[in-house]
């Protein structure tokens, strides 16, 4: 009873409240900025920004006072069984995220390495574990959780790093375990799937407390689709030029589509922004001034970086205009059949993009590259993100060979600082530039 009243109090009347508050100022801050830095290199920012910061601090405060059952899940699980049962769901992956987006993840890496674990991991699965071992709050008191949901599906760091979660918390951990899919998935791997699924629907009941809800199961499916099929439609409005939107705001604007899907707020949210969107299309409102370059990137950002690497090229006239990894939140909308609950959810987390082998990956970068018009490719050399980065060479080789195009390819770590030279990375992103300006230059004058 005071756990409820507390979450009234500091949620429902003054959190919501100072919320609202702030998300006006900014709104105000937004449309003060647009107006006034005609010379800008970027162009007006994006006004939605407010609305999803607010989202997203709503969502992360309710963590903190929720009276529900919680449950910590892996990036690509499938939520949706979960969200059907009323639990609050935390990601610790994009926990991390945040804390490299505002600097803060180095220091957590550091305290989990000299607690116990070595640098080669995953720097995300460090920041998390660095700030359980020294219970440090850097963003918001985190939820303790109730159960534990990991799915092999991105990599598998998670199984291990999240057995230790369930080891440390002694709760129960589910595993969903998908096949690797090397060409087409065929029907033993997705009934692989579906039992596991199958399954693991009584433990979330037990620890729930709750009886699973076909209807509302159908419901969150259904947000689901209608938030992914909005996203995918968001990041495709970069096919205009000037691009409206660039790489760095999909990876800020994704916090809904990995957090909050299967919620009826993340609809009317992608809707608004995507109607911004369409406005600024229409007026021709860029992400940045002068579009000269537009460059599509590969793998996580560098999260400490957004800002610094933004401004750099901007300042080249050069705009990363989209993502494969904001794109992976997208191109499955089409798999999503809320009338075949199970089926559905088993075809669409095994067929994610990590769980795809290399050549499926380049089929992406491909297709991206030929409808938004790109002048070349980034590819993100990801330390943490082993599956993300394999075969980035022979892919790089096959983008100059197969595709016309320049690619470069950036050593970096999506969390950690400490052996990125930014000033060197510079360095060798302004010869890339000037390489592909030079190529413009000559295919024009031919
Ligand atoms: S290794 Fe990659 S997919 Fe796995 S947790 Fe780290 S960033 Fe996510």
């Amino acid at each position: 009873m005071i756990k409820r009243i507390k979450y009234i109090i500091n949620v429902e009347v003054l959190g919501k409240l100072l919320l609202l508050i702030r998300s006006k100022l900014e709104k105000l801050r937004l449309k003060t900025k647009g107006k006034l830095k005609k010379s800008n290199i970027f162009g007006p920012p994006i006004i939605s920004s407010a609305e999803m910061k607010n989202l997203m601090s709503q969502h992360y405060l309710k963590g903190m006072y929720t009276t529900k059952k919680v449950a910590w899940v892996t990036s690509g699980a499938p939520i949706e069984f979960l969200l059907a049962l009323d639990y609050y769901l935390f990601y610790p992956e994009n926990h991390a995220a945040l804390c490299g987006a505002r600097k803060l993840s180095t220091e957590l890496i550091e305290d989990s390495e000299e607690g116990l674990y070595p640098q080669d991991i995953c720097s995300y699965a460090k920041v998390n574990l660095g700030w359980i071992l020294k219970n440090k709050d850097p963003i918001s008191k985190l939820p303790k959780p109730d159960l534990i949901l990991a799915c092999t599906n991105i990599c598998q760091t998670v199984l291990y790093w999240y057995q230790v979660l369930a080891d440390i918390y002694k709760i129960p951990l589910i595993v969903i375990d998908t096949p690797f899919v090397y060409d087409t998935i065929n029907n033993d791997q997705l009934m692989y799937v579906k039992r596991q699924l199958n399954d693991s629907i009584p433990i979330m009941e037990k620890v729930s407390g709750k009886g699973l809800s076909e209807k509302r199961l159908r419901e969150v499916l259904s947000y689901s689709r209608e938030a992914v099929a909005l996203w995918l439609k968001i990041l495709m409005t970069a096919k205009h030029r000037p691009s409206p939107i660039s790489a760095f705001d999909t990876f800020i604007h994704m916090g809904p589509i990995v957090n909050l899907r299967g919620e009826r707020r993340t609809v009317l949210y992608y809707q608004r922004l995507l109607s911004e969107l369409e406005y600024r299309v229409k007026n021709n409102i860029g992400a940045i001034r002068n579009e000269e370059i537009r460059l599509l990137w590969d793998n996580l950002p560098i999260w400490f970086m957004l800002r610094e690497i933004s401004t750099f090229l901007a300042k080249m006239n050069t705009n990363i205009i989209a993502a494969t990894f904001s794109y992976a939140w997208g191109e499955l909308a089409h798999l999503i059949d809320e009338n075949r609950p199970l089926d559905s959810i088993s075809s669409i987390y095994s067929q994610v993009l990590l769980n795809r082998s290399p050549l499926s990956k380049f089929e992406v970068l491909k297709k991206l590259t030929k409808e938004l018009e790109v002048d070349g490719i980034i590819l993100h050399s990801n330390r943490s993100c082993k599956p993300y980065s394999l075969g980035q060479i022979d892919q790089r080789n096959c983008i100059v060979s197969e595709l016309s195009l320049p690619a470069f390819l950036i050593e970096a770590d999506q969390a950690d600082s400490r052996d990125f030279n930014f000033n060197q990375a510079n360095m060798r992103l302004e010869a890339f530039i000037e390489e592909i300006k030079e190529r413009k230059w000559r295919s024009k004058a031919q």
